[in-house]
């Protein structure tokens, strides 16, 4: 599945092939994704000049100055940039035709993804209204995580993985930097103190910052707009390790189950 380092790389791959120009046509071939593609988009989006793209958790958003396009790789979507007589295959659900002869082509087998338009300020749309900060920017720190877990008893893991606390901290994410921070992923959310909160977040900047400059970690089937794979398998410090010993202590890495994912941690090195 996409994560926000897979689309944050995606999202700049992209950026310098879409900026400032005109949208020529729009060609839905299935529109039957996570939401219905609205049927009368390559209308709507006929002439319209590409401001910007930008992300929001792990949407991309295509500032077109009357409107944003909205787009989401769900659990197996890729964007890329072809030469517009590019032959569509299978899963190529939806274009963008652009006025210097490419196109933008979304691929999406299992078709989690979504495709959009909304009028006015995105920020308002249901799907980001009630969502965290993002964990890049400086409203997300040390103060602010502490304030949003005290009292909580539920677990720091599943804590960071709420969209509601902060976005786009997947579960590999996750993992790693609770490892990096020395924090067990079932220590209650509420426990943490104001420094551990700090380092946490450190971890989890770190961690994705890492990945985005990887060029994304985990969707074997990414291509990015030069037609390479996207997929660096990147050393992880506990994720998908157990059994295998500690990079740090030597024993043996624990995985247990957390809200259905599992979690990868080192009894010794984590608190
Ligand atoms: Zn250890």
């Amino acid at each position: 599945m996409p994560e926000l380092p897979e689309v944050e790389t995606t999202r700049r791959g992209l950026s310098a092939h879409l900026a400032g120009l005109t949208i020529k046509d729009a060609v839905i071939r299935n529109g039957s994704l996570r939401w219905p593609i609205p049927k009368n988009l390559p209308k709507l989006l006929r002439g319209q000049i590409i401001l910007s793209l930008k992300r929001r958790a792990k949407y991309l958003l295509m500032d077109c100055g009357t409107g944003t396009l909205i787009l989401h790789l769900g659990m197996s979507g890729s964007l890329r940039i072809l030469p517009a007589n590019t032959k569509a295959e299978k899963h190529d659900h939806f274009d963008l035709i652009l006025n210097n002869g490419t196109l933008m082509r979304l691929r999406d087998p299992r078709r989690f993804g979504a495709v959009l338009w909304h009028v006015g300020d995105v920020h308002t749309h249901p799907l980001f209204a009630s969502l965290g900060p993002e964990p890049l920017k400086n409203n997300f720190n040390a103060r602010y995580l502490y304030e949003a877990t005290r009292g909580r008893s539920i677990s720091i893991k599943q804590c960071i993985m709420d969209n509601h606390v902060v976005v786009g901290v997947g579960n590999i994410y996750a993992n790693e930097a609770l490892f990096r921070a020395g924090i067990k992923p079932q220590l209650a959310a509420g426990k943490l103190s104001l420094p551990r909160c700090a380092k946490l977040v450190a971890e989890i900047r770190a961690t994705l910052n890492e990945a985005i400059k990887l060029g994304g970690s985990t969707l074997r089937d990414f291509v990015d707009t030069s037609g390479q794979p996207g997929y660096f398998q990147q050393t992880y410090w506990v994720y998908g390790r157990a059994g295998e010993p500690c990079r740090r202590c030597g024993k043996p890495i624990k995985q247990i189950r957390q809200g259905q994912r599992s979690s990868f941690f080192c009894g010794f090195c984590q608190r």
